[in-house]
């Protein structure tokens, strides 16, 4: 079996939540296995190692867990875009919709300078509002965003095709 595979077979897929007619992909199950989550983590490392990384942005929730654990190993800053009304200091803000839903996304205005190298990173990809929005986050302060992260892509839901489309590289451990 090979380690996408074996990712893959670590997510738990719930029926009907949270709504009638998603297919919920959860990664709790991945997260809670400690031998998982390590080969998860290390495949990002390898592809990140040597990209000469100044920050990775993780997106409000799941893109923190594996945003912080990521820039705490390539020892670089971890910046978070946060749904909004949770950041203290100015902001910068863009709302999207979501596969169910709508929502706002927020990042301080000095989360990091012109021409860094950031990741942008989440757990999934569905119709790709939410990266999308978290890479206009960055463009306003100036960030050269060097690709956007996820474990899981949902092709279907079209959001990998408009990353794509817009230029930035879209890197995914499975589908
Ligand atoms: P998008 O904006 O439609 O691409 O949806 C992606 C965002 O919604 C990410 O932040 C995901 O964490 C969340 N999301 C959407 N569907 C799922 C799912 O099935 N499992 C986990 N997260 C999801």
């Amino acid at each position: 079996i090979d380690t996408s595979e074996l990712i893959k077979k670590h997510i738990r897929t719930v029926p009907d939540w949270p709504q009638v007619g998603i297919q919920f992909r959860d990664i709790t199950t991945l997260l809670q296995d400690p031998k998982i989550f390590r080969i998860l983590m290390d495949v990002f490392l390898a592809r990140y190692a040597d990209q000469k990384l100044d920050l990775v942005a993780g997106m409000d929730a799941r893109g923190f867990i594996l945003g912080s654990v990521l820039a705490y190993e390539l020892n670089i800053g971890f910046v978070p875009i946060r749904k909004k009304g949770k950041l203290p200091f100015a902001t910068l803000e863009e709302s999207y919709d979501l596969e169910y839903g709508s929502a706002t996304v927020e990042i301080h205005t000095d989360a990091c300078k012109a021409g860094d190298r950031v990741l942008l990173i989440d757990d999934l990809m569905a119709t790709g509002g939410t990266m999308m929005a978290g890479k206009r986050l960055l463009e306003r302060l100036g960030a050269n965003i060097v690709e956007g992260a996820v474990i899981v892509d949902l092709p279907d839901l079209g959001g990998s095709k408009l990353i794509e489309e817009s230029g930035l590289g879209l890197f995914k451990v499975c589908e």
